[in-house]
Formats: C-alpha cells, sequence, structure tokens
C-alpha cells in the first residue's frame, strides 16, 4: 500500500492499476498492458493522449509565459482570447467568462455570481438554487451540495439551508416511471412537481435551475422529449435562470457543439464548462453568465471594490492556451459534426446489448453512453447494490478496456471523439464478453 489517499474510492482499496503512459485513445500499464480508454480518462480526454500539438503547446506557453494570474485586471493574451472565442461559441448573449481550475470550482463560481447578480438588482431574497435528484455537479463544500448522490453527501453537512438548495425529480423515466405511465405523462407529471415546489416555495425566492443536459454520473441519462421545453417554459414563467452545467456535455461530446442544442435547451443563462475545454492536457474551467448580468455587476463591485472571487490559476496562461488549441483542433478536425456520425455508429452498437438478460436499459446520445445491469430484465427491478456493476468494470479491465459503473449498475461509456469505428467495435466486442461473464457472479 502506498501513502495515496484515492478520491471517490472505497478506502480499503489499494492500488489497483498503475497507468504509465497513454497514445490515442489507448493507455498502458506499468507492466505494459494496453487498455482502451473506454471513459476518456473521467469524461475529459476527447483528444486523446500524446497528441503532438497540445504538447507543443503547452511547452510553448510554459517557456513564453509560465504563470501570469488575473487579479485586479492583469491579463495576458491567451486568457483574452479564449474568453472572445467561448463567448462566440456559446447559444448565449454576449456572454462573459470567469476561468478557475475545475468544474466543481467552476459551479461554485456561478453560486456565487448567483448572489452578486440578484443582489445588484435589487432582489436579494432571489437566492435558492433548484437541483435535481441523483445530480453531480462537483464535490466541493457549494457545489457538492448541488450533488445529489448519496455517496458525495455522507458524512458532510452540507450547508443546504444556507444556500438555499432545492430538489426536484431526477427526469429517468426507465427508473422513475409510475406504473403505466407514457413517457409524456412522465414529463407532465414532474415538470408539474417542479412547478408545485416553484410555488410553494415562493418564485421570488428562486434564483437559479441547475441541469446537466444529459447527465454523466448519474447514469448517463437522456430525458424524455419535451422535457427541457416545459422545465424551461416553466422557469421562464416564473423569472427563474437555466444554468447548463457542461462539464460533460460540452464540445461534441452529444453529437452537437453543446449538450444544450442536443437536447433543444434554448439560450441558457449561465453555462459551466471543464473537462473536454482542454481535453485535460491542462486543468481548466469556464464559468459563463450573460452579458447583461455581467453589467448588472460592475456597479456593486466598484463600491464594495471588488468582485470578491478568484483563485490563484484563474485564468493560467498554459491552461487558456491549451483550451485555445484544443477549440480550434475541434474545429479543423469537424470533430462535432464527426462526433455525430461516430455517435450514431457507437449508439447502434450499444443497442446491440438490450436484449441481453442482465439488461434493462441502453441509453445514451452521441459519444456518450450507458448500459444498465438490472436484477430483473421484466421489471427493471435494480440490483441492491453496485457490486455487479463492479465486477463488469473489473471484467472490462482484465479484457483491456476501461469503464466506469456509475449509479449503482450503470456501465459508462465515453471514448474520446477521436475514436475509430474499429476501435468502436473492439470497445463493444469487450463490454460484450464483461457483460457476459457478469453472469456468472
Ligand atoms: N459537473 C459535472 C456535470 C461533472 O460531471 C463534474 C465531474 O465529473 C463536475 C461538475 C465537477 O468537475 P471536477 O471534477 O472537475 O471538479
Amino acid at each position: 500500500m502506498t501513502n495515496v489517499i484515492y478520491p471517490t474510492t472505497n478506502l480499503k482499496a489499494v492500488e489497483q492499476l498503475v497507468l504509465e503512459r497513454g497514445e490515442g485513445v489507448y493507455v498502458f500499464d506499468n507492466q505494459g498492458k494496453q487498455y482502451l480508454e473506454g471513459l476518456a480518462g473521467l469524461w475529459c480526454t476527447s483528444l486523446g493522449y500524446g497528441n503532438q500539438e497540445l504538447i507543443d503547446t503547452v511547452s510553448e506557453q510554459l517557456g513564453k509565459l509560465s504563470y501570469s494570474h488575473m487579479f485586479g485586471g492583469k491579463s495576458h493574451q491567451p486568457g483574452i482570447d479564449l474568453a472572445d472565442k467561448l463567448a462566440g461559441m456559446v447559444p448565449m448573449d454576449n456572454a462573459k467568462v470567469f476561468f478557475g481550475n475545475s468544474g466543481s470550482d467552476g459551479n461554485d463560481t456561478h453560486i456565487k455570481m448567483l448572489r452578486y447578480y440578484f443582489n445588484a438588482i435589487g432582489k436579494p431574497e432571489k437566492r435558492k438554487i433548484i437541483t435535481r435528484e441523483r445530480a453531480y455537479h462537483g464535490v466541493t463544500v457549494a457545489a457538492g451540495s448541488l450533488t445529489s448522490l448519496p455517496a458525495n453527501l455522507a458524512h458532510f453537512d452540507a450547508p443546504l439551508e444556507a444556500l438555499g438548495i432545492l430538489r426536484t425529480d431526477h427526469p429517468h423515466y426507465f427508473s422513475g416511471r409510475q406504473g403505466n405511465e407514457t413517457e409524456a405523462e412522465f414529463v407532465e407529471r414532474i415538470t408539474g412537481n417542479l412547478e408545485t415546489m416553484i410555488v410553494r416555495e415562493g418564485p421570488e425566492t428562486i434564483a437559479a435551475f441547475i441541469a446537466e443536459p444529459i447527465t454523466g454520473a448519474s447514469g448517463v441519462i437522456v430525458p424524455p422529449a419535451g422535457y427541457y421545453e416545459k422545465v424551461q417554459a416553466i422557469l421562464n414563467k416564473y423569472d427563474i435562470l437555466f444554468w447548463a452545467d457542461e462539464v460533460i456535455t460540452g464540445f461534441g461530446r452529444t453529437g452537437n457543439d453543446f449538450g444544450c442544442t442536443t437536447m433543444n435547451i434554448e439560450k441558457p443563462d449561465m453555462m459551466t464548462f471543464a473537462k473536454q475545454l482542454s481535453s485535460a492536457y491542462y486543468p481548466i474551467s469556464a464559468s459563463l453568465i450573460r452579458g447583461d448580468m455581467y453589467e448588472a455587476m460592475i456597479e456593486p463591485s466598484a463600491q464594495v471594490g471588488v468582485f470578491g472571487h478568484g483563485y490563484t490559476y484563474s485564468g493560467h496562461p498554459v491552461a487558456c492556451a491549451t483550451a485555445l488549441k484544443v477549440l480550434e483542433i475541434y474545429e479543423r478536425e469537424n470533430l462535432f459534426e464527426r462526433s455525430a456520425q461516430m455517435g450514431d455508429y457507437l449508439q447502434t452498437k450499444l443497442k446491440q446489448f438490450a436484449d441481453h438478460p442482465l439488461v434493462g436499459e441502453v441509453r445514451g446520445r452521441g459519444m456518450i453512453g450507458a448500459v444498465e445491469l438490472v436484477a430483473n430484465k421484466q421489471t427493471g427491478k435494480a440490483f441492491a447494490n453496485g457490486s455487479v456493476g463492479a465486477y463488469a468494470v473489473q471484467r472490462c479491465q482484465e479484457h483491456g478496456l476501461i469503464i466506469r459503473a456509475v449509479a449503482g449498475n450503470s456501465l459508462a461509456v465515453c471514448p474520446p471523439l477521436i475514436i475509430s469505428e474499429a476501435q468502436v467495435d473492439e470497445l463493444i466486442e469487450k463490454l460484450g464478453m464483461a457483460i457476459d461473464e457478469t453472469l456468472d457472479f
């Protein structure tokens, strides 16, 4: 046993895989064994490993200006250019960009911005935030309070009251439907619950609704058709902001530029990015707000003296230069379009598992998907714990495929966007062998 405390790990666990290097969509362990990275690391290495252009970008920027901060308006060209680039890409009006290091701190930033903004426009009572059951928005104290997964909330007195966190239904039809309810009835019921909660709490006390357009850690849930249209209509009716957490779904993952595009979410008021923003070649997050929200925040910031928030590495020049290059590569290589095409291929292949006796549901969109293993195929009954999924993941690893089991027993796949058709075939073959072997568990 080494001295590392492993994140999101049963602390009884010892090192179970020591990786040494990566190349394209593959990583290699310290014994030289090759693995296909079926989850793009943690849903982030979109351009795979060992991309020479990115290695050169990182090293050139390190040589030029290895560090600069952004406090007090100090700046640098990669940071200015990256904010311009992002503002030009997103479906938001005159977006302004705040840089951080991770999805969690990006979401924390947004919580503070919400307070700042509503105070600025004279609505300080608008402070509650609606999140959804099973949501994942990070693990810092504030973002961790928006997260709804039990393991992330256990032994942690989340300041739910102080942050005004409200929870509404998770939009998963397969596990959340009641009786013979149709998808449309399910949507009607859960959006009805949302509206009832808003009215009960008082719309004048609610600032925003946060959602991953398609979820990752909660099981790769694609909400039924019409869900977001209904949600947005309700939010508009009660003057509540839509906050899109695109930490996983941003930049081609779902077969479009953003998850909002894929899910017909119109003009979010805030968007959070991390992960694929830099293809994980350097840590960076971006918290975007509407231009008029930023304008409103200027005056109070002048009164207090500052907008009192910022990290040492906010807008790290190497991170910004790396992200700029990543966005250039996405565009040059048409990776969002490619992701739509290869995504169709991946989803078709995944659907083959739908008939398997262990599989309850296969779902996904573009280059992200999940195969949910269930105790009873007829009723969709879940297993009592996640040990079946963990076993399947272990079997995948034996076969040279790295994936993750999320939300219990959903086997999630989210390969680098550069994966080839033959490599998708390899992923499917290895996943299939592992699922078959899990029948004996
Ligand atoms: N938001 C979403 C949707 C995520 O999936 C994650 C991480 O997986 C986060 C936020 C937190 O990002 P980070 O782990 O970089 O803090």
